[in-house]
Parts: C-alpha cells; sequence; structure tokens
C-alpha cells in the first residue's frame, strides 16, 4: 500500500481539507494522524451508543405499545405492534450506522484543520472555511473567532 494520498483520490472529495496539504505523502501523514488521533473515542462511542440503542429504544418502543394498546382497548393491536417494534429493531442498527460516520467525519476533518492551522495555513477549525485574505480574526462564514497571527500567515504568504 502506498503511503500518500494523490490528487484525485477520493478521500480528498470527502475530506476537502486534505487538498491543503500539497504533498501527497505529507498528506497520508496528516491523514494518520487524525484517525489515530479519534480511534478509542470511536469505538468507546459506538459501544455506547449501540448498546444504548439496541436495548433501550425497542424495550420503550415496546413498553410504549402495550400501554397504547391498554389505554385504546385494542387487544387486535398486538400484531400491528410486532410489526412496529421489528421495524424499529430494523432501522436502528441503520441510524446508529448513519450517525457515527457522520461524527467519524466531523471528528477527523477538525483533526485535519487542526493539523492545518497548526502548520499556519487560515483555515476555519469550526466549518472548514478558508480564511486566506481575511483581515479580521473571525470567520465569515460560522462566526468563529481564530488565532489573528493566522491572519500574519496569511500576509506572508502571499
Ligand atoms: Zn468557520
Amino acid at each position: 500500500m502506498k503511503r500518500e494520498i494523490r490528487d484525485n483520490s477520493r478521500l480528498i472529495k470527502r475530506f476537502p481539507e486534505l487538498a491543503f496539504f500539497s504533498d501527497p505523502s505529507d498528506r497520508y501523514a496528516a491523514f494518520r494522524t487524525a484517525m489515530r488521533e479519534i480511534r478509542w473515542r470511536y469505538f468507546l462511542l459506538a459501544a455506547v451508543f449501540s448498546s444504548m440503542s439496541c436495548l433501550v429504544v425497542p424495550y420503550l418502543v415496546r413498553l410504549l405499545l402495550v400501554h397504547l394498546r391498554a389505554l385504546l382497548n385494542a387487544p387486535h393491536l398486538h400484531s400491528v405492534s410486532r410489526v412496529v417494534v421489528g421495524v424499529c429493531n430494523g432501522l436502528i442498527p441503520l441510524v446508529i450506522a448513519f450517525v457515527l460516520v457522520h461524527l467519524f467525519r466531523k471528528r477527523i476533518q477538525r483533526s485535519l484543520r487542526s493539523q492545518l492551522v497548526a502548520r499556519g495555513t487560515p483555515i476555519c477549525v469550526e466549518c472548514g472555511y478558508d480564511l486566506r485574505g481575511q483581515l479580521e480574526p473571525r470567520c465569515p462564514e460560522c462566526g468563529k473567532a481564530f488565532d489573528p497571527s493566522l491572519i500574519q500567515c496569511n500576509r506572508e504568504q502571499q
């Protein structure tokens, strides 16, 4: 496996921050660092999230349906509630996967941005906005304040 991320890599489409690293092997190293930073947190989060959702949510759904059935005095809803519980159980892993991928991506993006900022590349850690040419230390996209010394780096690069 090549230890570099080329310009035409699909990863760059997913993580536009990578384009700011000009050297392909540099890019790879930054991505590795980002992955390493989140790994244990990600798995902890995944474990807590999945166990919570797979155990607690179906239980709550079942409880809700039992109460609803009693409230409406409609025991024939039993088969309907089984379908609802089944659908919920099927959807939960999908929702978990979706949320985790999203969080995972956010984490990597933030790490890549922080690495860029540490190297003096002006980029907003919060939203990824390219801060080159900014005169005030505040992101025009999301309003987050940033280190004024980046403006200085900015001028030196121009
Ligand atoms: Zn921003």
